[in-house]
């Protein structure tokens, strides 16, 4: 096994992007026993150890990978920062098939190059991983999160995030339609999986109307059955006349093609980089009036529940109350973009990087 900067990917180029948006260091990591192929990206530290999930998909290329890493990772930073986390912004990627290429020597291979970065980096569930798969990382590392409780981990982090996103969707109802209910509204929910499900059973309790898709058809069906509700095709989700659209699988679904489409008053979910171009898009959402919901605020449930195992002594409790404040942070949001004539995205990020400016220059005084 061995840590790899790679060479034979033009490098300049990697080095451009990486330093385009200011990471301090990305690992490419392969271990040829295993198949493992994973880019660690470490984005900033200045709050705290770089943490955020590790995920795993099949990516077309290297350069698909890179690129989803990098983005992922800062988003972190953001995450971290906006939601009063002493953490730093990092993320991982693993090239593969989650349902069929996982094995407990890839994901104990994973954990040893995480356990190789002393500390800097703290990995946990994403989008195709479990606390199964967490379990056989921890065996290799300390430097993991969102692992199974028996192991004394605070579990799988989705319940939390989806909670967060609940919050997040009923501050832009209260913004929107000046009372935060949900009763009665339609909403597109986009990738049912771990937190997509959760955020479901919010919904359906506020009686809402729900319609799913996921890139999975079988999963689909099987959560319209369970849950009674109606699963439509993954390229027509966009198209539905709904009040909220609420994407949970991957990101840049709010693009060119899809604003065009999109008919909701809302965007709210806990999928990470939903605008493909965050000035574009974000300019648009708010020119078409439609309130987008930062992502990396209202979907920092699952690293605050992971912040509080970081910390020791973990409490559910405590996890769902911090989660509870993305609610007033929200608003707060809205309120700040509407005064500075800046899009909602904008308004997030200036916030998040406020707080790690202060603490920066708090880091330099003695
Ligand atoms: P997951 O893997 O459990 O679920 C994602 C689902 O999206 C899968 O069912 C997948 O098949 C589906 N999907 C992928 N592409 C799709 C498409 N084009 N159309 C419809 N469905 C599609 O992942 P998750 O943990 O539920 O995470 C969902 C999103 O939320 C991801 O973007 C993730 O980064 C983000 N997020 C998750 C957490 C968490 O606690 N798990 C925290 C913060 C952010």
């Amino acid at each position: 096994m061995e840590t790899i900067v790679k060479e034979n990917i033009s490098t300049p180029s990697v080095l451009e992007q990486i330093e385009k948006l200011g990471h301090e260091q990305v690992v490419f990591c392969q271990d040829q026993n295993t198949g493992l192929k994973a880019i660690i990206a470490v984005h900033n530290t200045v709050l705290g150890p770089a943490a955020g999930g590790t995920r795993m998909w099949m990516y077309q290329n290297e350069a698909d990978a890179l690129r989803d890493v990098l983005r992922l990772s800062r988003g972190m930073t953001f995450k971290n920062a906006i939601n009063g986390l002493n953490l730093g912004g990092g993320k991982a990627v693993i090239i593969g098939d989650a349902r069929k290429e996982k094995s407990e020597a890839k994901f104990r291979a994973f954990g040893k190059f995480v356990e190789s970065l002393g500390g800097k980096y703290i990995t946990a569930e994403d989008v195709g991983i479990g606390t199964a798969d967490m379990e056989y990382v921890a065996m290799e590392t300390k430097y993991v999160a969102g692992k199974p409780e028996f192991m004394g981990g605070s579990g799988d982090p989705s319940p939390v995030t989806a909670y967060g996103v609940y919050m997040g969707i009923k501050a832009s109802a209260k913004r929107v339609y000046g009372s935060d209910s949900l009763n009665g509204k339609k909403v597109a929910l986009q990738g049912v999986g771990h937190v997509g499900q959760y955020l479901l059973e919010h919904l359906l309790k506020e009686n809402c109307t729900v319609y799913i898709s996921d890139f999975y058809e079988d999963r689909a069906k099987e959560v319209s059955q369970k849950f009674g509700v109606e699963a439509v095709d993954k390229d027509k989700i966009y198209d539905l006349d709904v009040d909220i659209y609420a994407p949970c699988a991957l990101g840049a679904t709010i693009n060119e093609d899809t604003l065009s489409r999109l008919k909701c008053n809302i965007i709210a979910g806990a999928a990470n980089n939903q605008l493909a171009d965050e000035k574009i898009h974000g300019d648009w959402c708010r020119d078409k009036g439609i309130l987008y919901a930062p992502d990396f605020l209202i979907n920092g449930g699952g690293i605050i529940n992971v912040y509080y195992e970081v910390i020791g002594n973990y409490n559910r409790e405590r996890a769902y109350k911090h989660a509870e404040k993305i609610y007033d942070t929200l608003l707060n949001i809205f309120e700040t973009a509407q005064r500075e004539s800046i899009n909602t995205h904008e308004a997030a990020l200036k916030l998040a990087m406020q707080r790690i400016e202060a603490m920066g220059k708090l880091k330099l005084t003695r």
